[in-house]
């Protein structure tokens, strides 16, 4: 709870964001009740944490966006990264409508890993052939 930050959270009723110091939603009139209002600010932010670590892993994979990351090292810092981001959001509410934007860039970053791992498994086989055929 920081003083002097203007604090919103979703109206539990009409799913609008308002203030956490508001006594009832301004769009539903729903009488809010301040410390669950706070918990569920709080929870947002979180949320918004693991959002930002998801687009963090995203881009690790992106390119454009990451020209000097290796592939290699996205192969072995994404699964690192993933697992991480669903131990921390494992608790939090899954139907969250920002924590299904978060689960879509996860999925997004599996999907770039996947080929990924193939290439470096194709790699690894055709390096140790080399070494077993005389
Ligand atoms: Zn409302």
């Amino acid at each position: 709870m920081r003083r002097g930050f203007i604090r919103v959270f979703r109206c539990p009723k009409c799913g609008r964001i308002i203030r956490t110091t508001a006594a009832r939603c301004k769009y539903c009139a729903a009488v809010i009740d301040r410390a669950a209002a706070e918990a569920a600010a709080d929870a947002d932010d979180k949320i918004h944490a693991a959002n930002y670590e998801a687009s963090l892993i995203t881009s690790l994979s992106a390119e454009d966006k990451a020209p000097d990351i290796h592939p290699w090292v996205f192969l072995f810092a994404a699964p690192y990264y993933i697992v991480r981001w669903w131990i921390r959001t494992r608790r939090y509410p899954q139907d969250h409508p920002e924590l299904l934007i978060s689960k879509r860039s996860i999925k997004r970053a599996l999907r770039l890993w996947i080929p990924i791992l193939i290439g470096f498994l194709i790699a690894m086989w055709s390096i140790t052939r080399r070494f077993r055929e005389p």
